[in-house]
C-alpha cells in the first residue's frame, strides 16, 4: 500500500469513526461530557419580577406626586414569598434576588438613598423609573424555550443551565473504552529496576494524559512484548472489551514490528499504513467490522503524540458527539525549512500578539525520540511541504495545541 497524505488520512479516519451510543447519568457526572438532548427552560427565566439591586421599592405613583422621603414599613427579603405594600408614601427595604413586592413597582438602591429613623430619603438628581433594576418575568427567555441543544461539551455555562432548569440528570455520549498497548521487549514498566538497555513505556501515560484532557477516565494500559503468539492472544480479547485500541510501537519495517500484520491476522481492516509525514511517517490505522478503530501509532514518543493529536483526538471528538473545533491558523516567527515532499510537523511555542495573530516560534527537535525538549512548548503546526519546501516568516499554517 502507497503512503497517503494527511489529509487524506485523515478524511479516512473521520469516515471510519461513528458517534458512540448515549446514556443517562447524574448532573455532576455530566461534567465534560457530551450532551445528546435539549435542555428546555422548566418555566419562565427569570420565574418572577426579580429586583437586581439592594434597596428600597415603593410605588412610582407617590413619585408622580412628590413623596421624595419615603416610610419604611417592611423589609423584602430574598427567598421570601411577596409582600403587599398599602398606603401612600411608603416603602420597603428589599434585597438583590428577591421578587418585587406587590403595590410596588420602582427601585431605588441603597446608594440613591439616606436612611434616617426609619425613613428614606431620595437623593437629590437621582430620577426613579418604573421597572428600573427589575429582571421582568420570562424577558430572558419564556417557559419551554430551548436553551441547550445537543452537541455542547458540558462545562461551567452549560451545567449552569442543566441545573436552573431543574435536571437532575443528562442525557450524554457514553464514554469510549480505550485500550493503550505499548509494545516493545525493550520497556519495562515505571515501578520495576530498569537495566541500561532498557526504557520506560512514557507514551501509555502520555495518552492517558492526553484522554483525560477529553474526559475519557475509561483507559486501560496494558503492554505487549515482541513475541507474536503473546501479541495475537492479548490483541484478542483487547479487540472484544474496547471501543478504540491505541497501540505504540512495532509498526516500522523492524524484524519485530509485528503489529500490522497480526492486526489483519484478526480481521481488523487495514485502512492505511503510512503517512507522507514527519513524524510519525509509519502510522497504521484500521477498524474491525462492528469492532473497534485501532490506531497503530509509531512508539517515537514524539511521533506517538503527533498522531494522537492530529488524528486520535478528532476521531474521539467525533466519538463523543462533540462539534468539530474551528480550524486555528498560527505565523511562522521564523522561517523554517526541511527536505519534501512530506507534510511536517513542527513543534512551537505559540504566543498571541497585540494585533490578534497567533505568532510561532519553531522548537525543532534533533529526532523523534527527543520528547522532552517538547516540554516548554505550546503545540505543534503543520508544513504541507508536498511541493513546498522553504516555509518563510510569516507563512499561515494549521497550528494544533497540546492536549
Ligand atoms: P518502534 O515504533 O517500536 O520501532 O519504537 C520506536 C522507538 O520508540 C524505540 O526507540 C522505542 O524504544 C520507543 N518506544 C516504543 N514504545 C514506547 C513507549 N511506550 N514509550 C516510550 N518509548 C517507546
Ligand atoms: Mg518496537
Amino acid at each position: 500500500m502507497p503512503l497517503i497524505a494527511v489529509n487524506e488520512a485523515a478524511r479516512i479516519v473521520e469516515e471510519a469513526t461513528a458517534v458512540l451510543s448515549t446514556e443517562e447519568v447524574s448532573l455532576v457526572e455530566a461534567i465534560g461530557r457530551a450532551l445528546r438532548q435539549t435542555v428546555q427552560a422548566d418555566r419562565d427565566v427569570p420565574p418572577y419580577d426579580r429586583v437586581m439591586m439592594d434597596g428600597i421599592a415603593f410605588n412610582h405613583r407617590d413619585w408622580e406626586n412628590d413623596v421624595r422621603q419615603y416610610s419604611i414599613v417592611g423589609t423584602q427579603a430574598a427567598g421570601a414569598p411577596p409582600e403587599i405594600l398599602t398606603g401612600s408614601g411608603n416603602c420597603f427595604e428589599i434585597m438583590t434576588g428577591s421578587e418585587l413586592s406587590n403595590g410596588c413597582d420602582c427601585v431605588v438602591p441603597y446608594e440613591e438613598v439616606e436612611i434616617n429613623e426609619g425613613k428614606a430619603q431620595i437623593v437629590d438628581g437621582f430620577v426613579p423609573q418604573p421597572g428600573r433594576f427589575v429582571h421582568k418575568t420570562g424577558s430572558d427567555y419564556p417557559a419551554g424555550a430551548t436553551l441547550l441543544q445537543p452537541g455542547y461539551r458540558l462545562t461551567s455555562r452549560q451545567i449552569a443551565i442543566a441545573a436552573a432548569s431543574g435536571c437532575t440528570h443528562l442525557r450524554v455520549t457514553r464514554l469510549p473504552r480505550i485500550s493503550l498497548v505499548s509494545t516493545g521487549d525493550e520497556l519495562v514498566e515505571i515501578d520495576l529496576p530498569v537495566e541500561r538497555h532498557q526504557i520506560r513505556p512514557s507514551n501509555a501515560y502520555s495518552l492517558q494524559a492526553g484522554l483525560a484532557a477529553l474526559g475519557i477516565s475509561t483507559v486501560k494500559r496494558s503492554h505487549l512484548n515482541d513475541r507474536p503468539e503473546e501479541i495475537e492472544k492479548k490483541l484478542v480479547s483487547l479487540l472484544e472489551d474496547s471501543d478504540v485500541l491505541i497501540l505504540s510501537g512495532g509498526v516500522s519495517k523492524g524484524r519485530y514490528d509485528y503489529v500490522p500484520e497480526i492486526l489483519e491476522k484478526l480481521g481488523v481492516k487495514k485502512l492505511f499504513h503510512g503517512v507522507t509525514q514527519r513524524p510519525g511517517k509509519p502510522f497504521w490505522f484500521g477498524r474491525q467490522d462492528d469492532g473497534p478503530s485501532v490506531f497503530a501509532l509509531p512508539g517515537n514518543p514524539l511521533s506517538t503524540l503527533v498522531c494522537f493529536h492530529r488524528f486520535v483526538v478528532p476521531s474521539l471528538e467525533k466519538m463523543l458527539g462533540l462539534p468539530t473545533p474551528p480550524t486555528v491558523w498560527a505565523s511562522l516567527a521564523e522561517p523554517f525549512d526541511f527536505e519534501p515532499p512530506q507534510t511536517f510537523f513542527l513543534p512551537v511555542a505559540a504566543e498571541s500578539q497585540p494585533d490578534g495573530l497567533l505568532s510561532a516560534t519553531p522548537r525543532s527537535v534533533s529526532n523523534s525520540g527527543d520528547y522532552a525538549s517538547i516540554v516548554s512548548t505550546s503545540g505543534f503546526v503543520e508544513l504541507p511541504g508536498e511541493d513546498l519546501s522553504e516555509f518563510p516568516t510569516g507563512y499561515c499554517a494549521k497550528y494544533f495545541s497540546w492536549i
